[in-house]
């Protein structure tokens, strides 16, 4: 079995200041090393900062467009001439307030690889569609929406985040069972059309982690790391959460 370096990424959302970005940022270039690759999607305007002070740095969206009469978008070339090397696409909070489609996820991860920067594509379900038992389906159009754009090797250079929307900033995380069930699902189906990018693809699970939750979940078998929200603005919080990856 390809063996995968955990990424434990933290979502600063809307929040977070030039000051928490100084204070944290020797903290978590020193935490990260050998064993874990420690990122922060950081607010746009921080992404030059961040980046600089050595951070391994990630933007939160980006416009589909490239350059043009848009007025407000987040351009992916210039995240990266600014330092970032990722770009989450697909957020929940992307889809569910700002009503992005899966087609619209799958342009804006087509633009951010386009532009050199690393997608990280975040799935989940909501409540409603869990009861339903439509998890699974829900999450095979997320994915589908990318493969049948750009085909599965796009993949191959791109991250998958899975966060149920109910565990999203409720306190309620999935179980590290239910979660790696879901994990194991979304491996199983990239593996039923390239193993080999299965094998290496880093799947992060996100929704309310925290320095009490992380260890368990980490340890399970397709768990890489974690997508990190409210706990990532809490230092100390965040460094032991890193450490349990
Ligand atoms: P949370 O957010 O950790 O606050 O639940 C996770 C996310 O939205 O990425």
């Amino acid at each position: 079995m390809a063996s995968r370096k955990p990424l434990v990424a933290g979502n600063w959302k809307l929040n977070g200041s030039l000051e928490l970005l100084n204070e944290m940022a020797p903290e978590l270039k020193a935490v990260a090393g050998e064993d874990v690759d420690v990122a922060l999607f950081v607010p746009a305007l921080l992404v030059a900062s961040s980046a600089q002070q050595g951070v391994i740095t990630g933007i939160q969206t980006v416009s589909e467009y490239e350059s043009g009469a848009y007025t407000g978008e987040i351009q992916a070339s210039l995240a990266k001439e600014l330092g970032a090397s990722f770009a989450l696409v697909g957020h929940s909070e992307r889809r569910h307030i700002f009503g992005e489609s899966n087609e619209d996820v799958a342009a804006k991860f087509a633009m951010a690889q386009q532009q050199g920067l690393t997608p990280v594509l975040c799935v989940g379900e909501t409540e409603q569609q869990r009861e339903q038992n439509e998890t699974e389906s829900v999450i095979s159009a997320q994915i589908d929406a990318v493969i049948e754009k750009l085909g599965v090797a796009a993949l191959s250079q791109s991250v998958i985040a899975y966060e149920p929307v109910w565990a999203i900033g409720t306190g309620k995380t999935a179980s590290p069972e239910q979660a790696q069930q879901v994990h194991q699902f979304i491996r199983a189906k990239i593996a039923s059309l390239d193993s080999e990018i299965a094998q290496r693809l880093l799947i992060l699970y996100g929704g309310s982690v925290n320095e009490q939750n992380s260890s368990d979940l980490f340890a399970q078998a397709d768990i890489d790391g974690g997508l990190i929200g409210g706990a990532s603005l809490k230092k100390d919080a965040f460094i032991s959460i890193c450490e349990s990856a």
